[in-house]
């Protein structure tokens, strides 16, 4: 324990480090401070789940708060933070058990690009090893939005986002951010439409209102 102490104080005169939520120095060996953690992880499962045609859609918490800035953070390019975000729904999987295939919804090129990482692939990949899941990229996206001028608002009607050639029968499919519940009808439509009978859907935040 004693060197450990040390060999962190050692580690945080070289490489100072700060929690990626409220900016409160932390061990270089921390991503996010204790009570940051703490708050997060009792922040949920929290808001009810609900149904998205007929399939169940499970959030862990609101888009609110430090669970927010976490996720911006880690979209901002942290992305040793898909850890943290993976444990979250180790613990959403906990309530609520998870088919054994996976996929999750993949970055636009646009925001690839922008990025430099597929931030729901890394998590998806960590899961996999973590729970023992079957990981597929099931979804394809079609084409990229911005390229395409959509706003928004714009995004709702469009229904041929993403391509699927998934062959399972039950799938689990994981996304940070609910918002208008778009992305999520069209990449459930797209998995149906190959086949899929049953789709879960889980989520990090769910947007207020
Ligand atoms: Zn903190």
């Amino acid at each position: 324990m004693w060197a450990k102490d040390n060999l962190e104080k050692v580690l945080s005169f070289f490489f100072p480090n700060e929690c990626a939520v409220c900016d409160e120095s932390i061990s270089p060996l921390s991503l996010i401070c204790e009570k940051c953690e703490n708050e997060i992880f009792s922040s949920g499962p929290y808001v009810k789940p609900g149904k998205l045609g007929c399939c169940d859609v499970y959030y862990f918490s609101l888009y609110d708060g430090n669970l927010r800035e976490l996720i911006l953070s880690y979209k901002s390019g942290r992305w040793r933070l898909h850890k943290i975000l993976s444990e979250l729904f180790l613990k959403l999987f906990e309530y609520y058990p998870p088919h054994p295939v996976l996929t999750y919804i993949p970055a636009t090129p646009s925001s690839l690009e922008d990025r430099g990482f597929d931030h729901m692939e890394m998590i998806a990949k960590n899961l996999s090893k973590r729970y023992g899941f079957v990981l597929k990229r099931a979804l394809i996206p079609l084409k990229d939005e911005r390229q395409y001028g959509k706003s928004a608002k714009d995004r709702k009607s469009l229904s041929d986002k993403y391509h699927s050639n998934c062959t399972s029968k039950e799938v689990t499919l994981i996304d940070d951010v609910y918002t208008t519940g778009a992305t999520i009808r069209n990449a459930v439509s797209a998995l149906k439409m190959s086949g899929v009978e049953d789709v879960k859907v889980y989520i990090l935040a769910k947007a207020k209102g």
